[in-house]
């Protein structure tokens, strides 16, 4: 597999480079010179495969003979260890259900497969994971590689900004995960990881990786899913399908549309964001003019530079599609909420996340179409948020509840760049 910087197209990597490095020169995200596409016979056999199976075709297809059709098929079946359900919440509309993994969110696909292939393509050279994360991805990233061999991870998180059970989540674990609590929102935490990654001495003397939804293992990983979701519907709903993807980096949606550029029957996707909505105000028509990250009840998604955003751009051009057929909704949290009890009555418990995509999706769809919008937490992963709103208790899930009286581990930062370095050199 090759790919190409986006930010210096002269810029050419395999795909182990790809994801050793994380980024490219300047800051450039690395995008797949070859986009594969599949044939409808070859899509529809596909779609009778396990999932396990069908995910390894998938990957193999972008991945190539870098890693041999039976060692991907061992990496895949070593992360996907869980399934991706869908459920139905209404007669045109069901839930993708991204959460049944070990950290109950949808980050646990590409992180876990990210661990593998990291773990696979370094062998015994030890590498420092280095990643910001809003919420999700930390926890992800963190039991991906708790335990795994020569790698130490650092995860810097936004102090007071992400739920304690989140917290507890990954800030327990101890061993190789390292934790950081900055003074500081997301923003500031991925400007600190862009700093590390432009330091080059750095970079060479801990074997910096960066695991967030940049890595191009992680953003692979994902379009797996889409392909599951559309082998559990009926055929009448796959020719008229739509789907909501609830952003906030927007890898989820990348994923999303390459899965679309592989020939997977989706009809339209709807970008929905929280009122950090930088991209819909610029779908609207407006200049990409990002405000300040305001924090809202999906807090996951509280991002106004998403990263992701230049590689959709990309697609797009690549694929001659027309950025205007790309759907796009904001939600505020008075909505939200509201939202999220008409789901309660519809007999569906959901959390914030999901119920901007769901918000979106029920204003948007057609007569005729099928929708789909992305469960990407669990809703007892925010539980203080959920219950106060949907006035009823939930129950805990093991995961969870095995690691909210533990200790938190994590070291607190401020958001300076130099500190940072000093933390992560510290016994070198
Ligand atoms: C990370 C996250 C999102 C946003 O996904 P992106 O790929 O960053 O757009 C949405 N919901 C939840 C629960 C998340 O953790």
């Amino acid at each position: 597999m090759k790919l190409y910087n986006l930010k210096d197209h002269n810029e050419q990597v395999s795909f182990s480079q790809a994801v050793t490095q994380g980024l490219g020169r300047n800051q450039g995200l690395f995008f797949p010179h070859e986009l594969p596409e599949f044939s409808l016979t070859d899509i529809d056999e596909m779609l009778e495969m396990d999932f396990v199976t069908r995910s390894s075709k998938i990957l193999s297809a972008f991945i190539g003979d870098e890693i041999s059709e039976a060692q991907l098929a061992a990496l895949v079946k070593a992360a996907f260890t869980f399934p991706a359900p869908v459920k139905p919440v209404e007669s045109d509309v069901g839930c993708l259900e991204l959460f049944h993994g070990p950290t109950l969110a949808f980050k646990d696909f590409g992180g876990r497969f990210m661990a593998q292939v990291l773990a696979h393509i370094s062998g015994d050279k030890p590498v420092t994971i280095l990643t910001a994360t809003s919420g999700d991805t930390g926890a992800a990233v963190a039991h991906a590689f708790f335990g795994l061999p020569n790698v130490r991870v650092v995860i810097l998180y936004p102090e007071g900004k992400i739920s304690p059970l989140q917290e507890k989540l990954f800030c327990t674990l101890g061993g190789n995960i390292e934790t950081v609590a900055v003074k500081g929102d997301f923003d500031a935490c991925q400007a600190l990881v862009k700093q590390a990654f432009d330091d080059e001495e750095l970079k060479v003397a801990l074997g910096l990786n960066s695991a967030n939804s940049i890595n191009i293992s992680r953003l692979l990983a994902q379009i797996c899913y889409y392909f599951e979701a559309v082998a559990q519907l009926p055929q009448e709903a796959r020719n008229q399908l739509v789907v909501s993807v609830p952003s906030g980096n927007f890898g989820d949606l990348t994923a999303g549309l390459l899965a679309k550029s592989l020939g997977l029957p989706i009809k339209r996707f709807i970008a929905a964001t929280n009122a950090n909505d930088t991209v819909p105000r610029y779908l609207a028509g407006g200049e990409w003019a990002p405000n300040a990250t305001v924090a809202t009840l999906s807090n996951a998604m509280d991002v106004s530079q998403p990263n992701n955003w230049p590689r959709v751009e990309e697609l797009f051009r690549r694929k001659i599609w027309r950025l205007n057929e790309l759907g796009y909704a904001t939600v505020d949290d008075d909505t939200t909420k509201a939202t999220m009890r008409t789901l309660d009555e519809l007999g569906y418990v959901s959390e914030p996340h999901a119920a901007i995509a769901y918000r979106a999706l029920r204003d948007q769809l057609h007569n005729g179409e099928y929708g789909l919008f992305l469960g990407t937490a669990h809703p007892a992963k925010f539980k203080e948020s959920v219950e106060v709103i949907l006035d009823k208790t939930l129950p805990l899930p093991e995961e969870l509840a095995a690691r909210a009286d533990l200790e938190l581990l994590s070291h607190f930062l401020p958001a300076d760049y130099a500190q940072l370095r000093t933390f992560m050199l510290r016994g070198k």
